[in-house]
């Protein structure tokens, strides 16, 4: 059995309804269809759930509503009338969406989520349509009743772990389900939404419940590429990489999932395939448990800016006991979360995310001053990090001397280079102008 999730772009209208329709009836094991709402139709298209968004806002500032929601509701007639459905379909839709503003909650943020719940709620019984009438006949699950119970976090919510053991029952329909990606339910019955983007939470939750033996992830892309393709030309397609290949490369900007959205799928060891709608006889990217990778090989490099680092030096640093773990202490009491602190005998440096710092560098500073009378101390800002992954790295001679024989080469200077903690990545950071510089001297070195 296979779980297929078709995101906004692959649902945005019907030429695209029609393709998602001959691609999973194209396999018999495509029995659970998660859809989001419509997105794009175009680059300059604004994406349902945004309209639904303006639509609540409006609702919120008591303004009048009636524009905002004729636009969402036009969404759905413009599918409605390309696929040749009955008219009964949008007027459904419409009645629902004045419904949801006039049970309107007191709670902001659960009439919030019940709005943006209604794009991929309507979409999908409108695309169960389309399949049955195509001569598939569809069910669509309405994700409360099936049993997706989610933490009362209202547009940030959390699958509850009894959801699993409910939603295995969706492997005894003889229907094609359809069913809307993005929300469940609270246990008290209220809509929650996962955080933007979260149709693929919900593909990654069933596939691990019915236990799938892929999670098909349909988008735009035949296949995820190894490098940025806006920093290098035509970079080479992974064709498989690991979770933990995957994950590493998402740690620095690598688009391919938001990294939490597949943890259901990873714990389960569902083994996940990214394919596109536009061209589904392509093989994709595959993302699974283990793989045996060519020793040697490289399977990603990605790269992110928007770092910087504190650096510190107090002479006989080694000696004083705690004195890291006091240094960590007064982040932690200001909330911010660190990424690595590269060290030497004298000397130690903390590597943030800019954003983590904000607002708070100078009181930050002041507290390590006073507390750890350090001989120095300093803050660089505008860092980037560069991550070259691979599984086929581990136990191969030779691969960091490869990278920075690369940097060398295009006169990039290293701020800090970490090997070993994960023995499957090896991790740069550079000054941001250098950023795109050093990506491209590594792509030239690892994929020639
Ligand atoms: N429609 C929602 C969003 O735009 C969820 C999704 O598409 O995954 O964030």
């Amino acid at each position: 059995m296979k779980v297929v999730k078709f995101g906004g772009s692959s649902v945005a209208n019907a030429e695209q309804i029609s393709k998602i329709i001959n691609v999973v009836t194209a396999d018999a094991d495509r029995r659970i269809v998660v859809v989001s709402a419509p997105g794009k139709r175009t680059g300059a298209d604004t994406k349902v759930t945004d309209l639904l968004i303006a639509l609540a806002d409006t609702v919120l500032e008591n303004a009048d509503c009636e524009a905002a929601l004729l636009e969402v509701v036009a969404r759905y007639a413009e599918i409605q009338k390309d696929l040749d459905l009955p008219e009964a379909v949008v007027e459904t839709i419409e009645a629902d969406l004045r419904g949801r503003i006039e049970n309107r909650d007191s709670n902001d943020l659960q009439f919030m989520d019940t709005m943006k719940a209604s794009g991929e709620d309507n979409n999908a019984k409108v695309i169960a349509e389309a399949f049955t009438k195509a001569g598939f006949p569809a069910v669509y699950v309405n994700p409360g009743d099936a049993g997706m119970l989610l933490s009362d976090e209202f547009g940030n919510a959390e699958v509850l772990p009894e959801s699993f053991a409910k939603l295995a029952a969706l492997k005894n329909y003889d229907k094609i389900i359809i069913f809307p990606g993005f929300f469940g339910s609270t246990k008290a019955g209220e809509v929650a939404t996962f955080p933007r983007g979260g149709s693929d939470i919900t593909g990654a939750i069933l596939a691990a419940a019915v236990k799938a033996d892929v999670y098909e992830n349909f988008t735009d892309v035949d296949s995820v590429c190894a490098m940025d393709p806006r920093v290098i030309d035509n970079p080479p397609a992974i064709d498989c990489m690991t979770y933990r290949e995957m994950r590493e490369l998402a740690y620095a900007g690598f688009g391919v999932f938001h990294d939490e959205a597949i943890i259901p799928a990873v714990h389960a060891e569902i083994p996940i395939c990214i394919k596109n709608t536009n061209n589904p006889a392509a093989p994709g990217t595959m993302v699974v448990p283990k793989r045996e990778p060519e020793h040697g090989s490289v399977v990603g490099i990605s790269s992110a800016d928007g770092f910087c680092s504190i650096y510190i030096d107090k002479y006989m640093m080694n000696r004083e006991v705690g004195f890291g773990r006091r240094l960590l202490q007064i982040l932690e009491d200001e909330e911010i979360s660190f990424e690595h602190t590269p060290s030497g005998i004298d000397n130690m440096s903390v590597i943030l995310r800019s954003d983590q710092v904000e607002g708070k560098e100078e009181s930050v500073l002041e507290l390590i001053k006073t507390e750890l009378e350090p001989d120095n101390i300093s803050v660089e800002h505008g860092l980037s990090m560069v991550m070259v992954v691979g599984e086929g790295m581990h136990y191969t001679p030779g691969m960091a001397a490869k990278a920075t024989g690369a940097f060398c080469e295009a006169g990039v200077n290293l701020e800090m280079i970490n090997q070993g903690a994960s023995e499957i990545s090896m991790m740069f950071a550079v000054k941001d102008e250098d950023r795109v510089k050093a990506v491209q001297a590594l792509g030239k070195a690892f994929f020639k």
